[in-house]
């Protein structure tokens, strides 16, 4: 059976959103509402587009120089049964995963029963970037 995600976009290749050269799938749908947020279009949970999980596979497979990929939001934590699945295919390719999420690690532990999804996404993730963005420590170059 397909596994559906509602993206609102995929960068093919950034090496700024994780280590090494990485495709970022960013989620379509965040409740944390951070002031100054930089992508508030990705807030409706009815925006964005639904893909499948080999649709996304698919992408990356055409880049033989990925080394991994980096779940971007939105939150990925709001569709973390479909993260999931993208995240464990995604390691079967060698590929790593890097998640961002506005929640943080201690709340996704201590809400994980309750959410479904949360635990395996947890598992998937080699390196978690947690809490909401804060605008207090942005700093400029
Ligand atoms: S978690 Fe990310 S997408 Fe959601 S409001 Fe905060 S900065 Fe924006």
């Amino acid at each position: 059976m397909e596994t559906y995600i509602r993206i609102s976009g995929i960068i093919k290749e950034s090496i700024v959103d994780g280590p090494g050269i990485r495709m970022v799938v960013f989620a379509q749908g965040c409740r944390h509402k951070c002031p100054g947020c930089h992508n508030p279009e990705t807030h409706s949970f009815d925006g964005g587009t639904l893909v499948t999980v080999d649709f996304i596979l698919e992408q990356a497979k055409k880049n033989p120089l990925l080394d991994g990929i980096t779940l971007s939001g939105g939150d990925p934590f709001e569709q973390a049964e479909a993260f999931a699945v993208l995240a464990h295919e995604a390691k079967k390719l060698n590929l790593d995963i890097v998640t961002y999420t506005g929640y943080t690690y201690e709340y996704i532990l201590e809400n994980a029963s309750r959410n479904k999804g949360w635990d395996a996404l947890l598992d998937e993730t080699d390196i978690l970037v947690d809490g909401r963005y804060e605008e207090s420590k942005k700093t400029f170059f």
